[in-house]
C-alpha cells in the first residue's frame, strides 16, 4: 500500500508509554493531539476515510497499551477540549480536562458534588468512560450531559441515563470520544469543600502507594459472596500476592490491587503478573477477579478473562 498522506498533526509511529502512568507498551501507529471540537471530528473523518480505528489517551491513569503497539489513529485531547470553565452552578469543561483539577476549581469556587475526583489522577473523558468514583461520590449524581464524537461523525449530547453507568463502566462504543461535558453542583462554603479534599488527599496518601508507576486498581472489586466481601486487594493479599513480581512488574508492598512498574515493565510483564494474582486468587478462593484497567491494541489477555 503507498504510504498515506497525513493530515497536520498526525505523526506516524509514535510511542504512547510516556501517556500512560505505568510507562509501558509500544508505539500508535498514528497520533494526533486534538485542540478543539473542530480539529477532533476533522481526524475522526480522516480515520473513517482511511477506515483506520480510532482510540483515545486521557492521563493514561487506567491504560495498559500493548507490547507490539496499537493500529489506527490515537488522539489526545488538549487546548480548548481540556479548559474548565465556571457558569453559575454548572463547570463545562472539554473531554481532557483533569478530574482534579475541576474538582479543585470547584472547591475555590465554593461548589459541591466532585470532591470525590481530586484522588483520580484522570481525564473527565477517561472518567466517564470509566464511570469513576472514590469515597461513595458520584459522576451520574452531578453529570449533566456529554458531547461525544461518534466514528461516523456525529456529535452527539447525552445524559448520565443514556449512558449506561454501572460498576466502572459506561456504554461508550468503542472509537467514542468524549468532547465535552457539563456538571451541575451545589453551592456550598468553599473552605468546608477544600478542607474535604485535603481530607480526602490524606486519607488516600495514607491508604495507597505515591509516586509509583502504576495505573491503581488493577482488579475490579468482587460481588461474588465467597469473596465474604472482601475487596480484591484484600484477595490478592490474602492470596500471598503483596511483592509479586514478574520481570519489571510487582504488586505493590503497600497495596497489593496495584501494579508497579519497578523499572522496564513491559506491558507483557504486567500482563503475566495479573494472570498469577488471578490464578491464586481462583484456587485459594474461587473467585474470579475481573480486570479493571483497560487495554489499548492486542494486549494478550488471557482468553477467559471476562472484562
Ligand atoms: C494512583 C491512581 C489512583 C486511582 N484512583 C481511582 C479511584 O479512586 N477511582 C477510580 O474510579 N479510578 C481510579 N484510578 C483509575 C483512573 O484514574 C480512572 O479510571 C480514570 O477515570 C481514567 O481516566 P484517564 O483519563 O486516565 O483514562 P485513560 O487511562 O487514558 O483511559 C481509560 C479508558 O478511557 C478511555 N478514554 C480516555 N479518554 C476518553 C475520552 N475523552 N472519551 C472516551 N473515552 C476515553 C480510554 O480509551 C480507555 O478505554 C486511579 C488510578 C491511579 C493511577
Amino acid at each position: 500500500m503507498p504510504p498515506r498522506t497525513l493530515p497536520e498533526g498526525v505523526v506516524p509511529d509514535h510511542p504512547l508509554a510516556r501517556y500512560t502512568t505505568v510507562r509501558a507498551g509500544g508505539a500508535a501507529e498514528y497520533f494526533a493531539r486534538a485542540p478543539s471540537e473542530a480539529a477532533l471530528a476533522a481526524l475522526a473523518a480522516w480515520a473513517r476515510e482511511e477506515a483506520l480505528e480510532v482510540g483515545v489517551v486521557g492521563s493514561g491513569s487506567n491504560l495498559l497499551v500493548a507490547d507490539e503497539g496499537v493500529r489506527g489513529l490515537v488522539i489526545k485531547l488538549e487546548k480548548d477540549l481540556s479548559q474548565i470553565e465556571l457558569d453559575g452552578h454548572r463547570i463545562r469543561c472539554g473531554g481532557g480536562a483533569r478530574l482534579p483539577a475541576v474538582a479543585a476549581k470547584a472547591a475555590q469556587a465554593g461548589l459541591s458534588g466532585l470532591e470525590f475526583g481530586v484522588n483520580i489522577p484522570g481525564t473527565v473523558g477517561g472518567a466517564v468512560r470509566m464511570n469513576a468514583n472514590a469515597y461513595g461520590g458520584e459522576l451520574a449524581r452531578v453529570l449533566d450531559w456529554v458531547k461525544v464524537v461518534t466514528p461516523d461523525g456525529r456529535i452527539d449530547e447525552r445524559t448520565p441515563e443514556e449512558l449506561g453507568f454501572a460498576y466502572r463502566r459506561s456504554n461508550l462504543a468503542p472509537g467514542e470520544i468524549v468532547a465535552r461535558a457539563a456538571f451541575t453542583l451545589e453551592p456550598a462554603q468553599s473552605a468546608e469543600v477544600k478542607a474535604t479534599l485535603a481530607a480526602m488527599r490524606a486519607r488516600r496518601k495514607a491508604a495507597q502507594p505515591s509516586g509509583i508507576k502504576t495505573f491503581g486498581s488493577t482488579f475490579k472489586n468482587p460481588d461474588d459472596p465467597r469473596a465474604e466481601g472482601r475487596t480484591a486487594g484484600q484477595l490478592l493479599d490474602a492470596a500471598g500476592c503483596r511483592g509479586l513480581e514478574v520481570g519489571g512488574a510487582r504488586f505493590s508492598l503497600k497495596h497489593a490491587n496495584f501494579v508497579e512498574n519497578t523499572g522496564e515493565a513491559t506491558t507483557a510483564d504486567i500482563v503475566a503478573l495479573m494472570a498469577e494474582g488471578r490464578r491464586r486468587v481462583r484456587e485459594r478462593f474461587g473467585v474470579t477477579l475481573e480486570a479493571e484497567v483497560q487495554a489499548l491494541g492486542p494486549v494478550a489477555f488471557p482468553a477467559d478473562w471476562e472484562r
